[in-house]
């Protein structure tokens, strides 16, 4: 299924299917995006600071949720998670659309493989559900444009000079990527749901300059370049869409022979991208990124993000389920906060409880010291980051690949490839649980999964 054979709009390629954007809007927000350099972080503060008084005072008159909330600036808005976010889902959006109406028109044309969902003059997408409950998101067009003409300004480092074949592998991602299109960029949709040897054909097809595909997908992709099936050689590949370990990083990077990129892409918005350094900058003149620290050793923390643009839907003081890890200042000279690592959603934090408590996680104080930056104490338990428990595992030299989940707080399952090396993996867990100080969950055994789907490429995972 391809984005420019559709032929039910008489519109210009590569994508009928999506509803357009204003071209005028995509160049413009190409160009602000180009311009906008800041030397250090109180230049950046200073900008911000004009649009987000406007962000706010349109929160409090176009979203009934705010409208009582007291002047005060951004301190004066509740921060907001997914859940209570979706709970009020009517009253977070400018058009008064319910979860429901959204849900039911979007996954009618998701299953279609089609995109294009308009309620009200916007688009409604699906949002993954990482804890069960799925999202909507909605954009208008004129979002859209300011998306693409700044993901073409920050991801295309030659700008526009230079005629680009870009390559989008993705889930429902549809009408955001695909609705760009000029005589020099040319998108090309691929379908993460179909067949490896179709996308495959589809990408020899493309023979795309600029690739973009989750990690679990570039990582099937380099297998394919290494025995010769697959023949592309895009001089730009960046990992979007999850979270990508360092080891797949590598193999991605020899099997293509060129640096791996990463686009931090979320419902939320576009939050950040790898500069030439490598280094993961915050968009922050697209949002304005609070920290809520969790680890004081290694400054983790989950950001809380306040979008400066959208107008559609109400991005303000959003907790995101991710754990971002701070890198020192990139040479680059960006005054874009710089991101080590994105550690993913916070559910992939194990919660385990202290060691010696009697208590699970949850029930108890447990607040014992942080061991060795691997994990962080708070009063629901220990945090044991997935980082650490990645490098535990794939530390033992047989282990080639491994999925552990959290089941409850006393209990995990551990599958490894190959299965003759679970005794050593889980000797590499005890010693994990020691370092950080944490009573030893009981480690099930579970076999490993050559090709997890797209939704289960994740290392580790909480459940609970
Ligand atoms: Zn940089």
């Amino acid at each position: 299924m391809t984005s420019a054979e559709d032929g039910s709009s008489t519109g210009a390629p590569p994508s009928p299917r999506v509803p357009r954007v204003p071209r005028h809007t995509v160049i413009a927000a190409y160009v602000g995006a180009r311009r906008r350099r800041f030397a250090d972080r109180q230049q950046l503060a200073r900008w911000q600071q004009p649009r987000l008084e406007r962000a706010l005072r349109r929160a409090r008159t176009a979203y009934p949720f705010y409208a009582q909330v007291p002047e005060g600036g951004l301190a004066a808005f509740p921060i907001l998670d997914k859940r209570t976010w979706l709970e009020h889902f009517q009253q977070l959006n400018a058009r008064g659309l319910t979860l429901d109406e959204c849900l039911t028109a979007a996954r009618m044309l998701e299953q279609q493989r089609r995109f294009d969902t308009r309620l009200r003059g916007l688009s409604v997408g699906l949002s993954t559900g990482t804890s069960g409950r799925q999202g909507a998101f909605l954009t208008s067009g004129r979002e859209r444009a300011v998306w693409a003409g700044t993901i073409l300004a920050r991801a295309l480092p030659d700008g526009l000079r230079r005629r680009e074949r870009v390559a989008l592998v993705l889930r429902a991602g549809g009408p955001l990527y695909e609705s760009v299109g000029s005589a020099l960029v040319s998108f090309r949709f691929v379908d993460l749901y179909e067949p490896l040897v179709a996308q495959a054909a589809a990408l020899q097809d493309v023979a795309p300059t600029v690739l973009a595909a989750p990690p679990v997908l570039l990582d099937r992709l380099a297998t394919l370049l290494r025995e010769g099936r697959l023949r592309i050689s895009p001089r730009l590949v960046y990992s979007v869409a999850d979270v990508l370990d360092p080891e797949v990083a590598a193999r991605v990077e020899a099997a293509f022979g060129v640096p791996l990129g990463q686009i931090y892409q979320a419902t939320e918005g576009f939050l950040g991208i790898t500069c030439r350094h490598g280094t993961m900058h915050l968009n922050e003149d697209l949002l304005v990124v609070e920290r809520e620290e969790i680890d004081t050793a290694s400054g983790r923390f989950v950001p809380i993000v306040t979008d400066l643009w959208r107008t559609s839907q109400a991005v303000v003081r959003f907790r995101m389920g991710d754990v971002l890890v701070p890198a020192p200042q990139c040479p680059c000279g960006s005054g874009y906060a710089a991101i080590a690592r994105i550690e993913g959603r916070s559910d992939d934090v194990l919660l385990l409880p202290a060691a010696g408590s009697g208590s699970p996680p949850g029930s108890g104080p447990g607040d014992g010291g942080l061991s060795g930056g691997v994990a962080g104490a708070s009063r629901e338990g220990v945090s044991v980051f997935a980082d650490s428990v990645r490098a535990a595992v794939l530390g033992v030299a047989d282990v080639a690949d491994f999925r552990l989940t959290q089941l409850a707080p006393d209990r995990v399952r551990l599958a490894v490839d190959p299965a003759q090396a679970h005794p050593a993996a889980v000797a590499a867990l005890d010693a994990l649980w020691q370092r950080a100080g944490v009573r030893p969950p009981i480690v099930e055994q579970a076999d490993h999964e050559p090709l997890p789907s797209a939704a289960k490429a994740r290392r580790v995972r909480r459940e609970f």
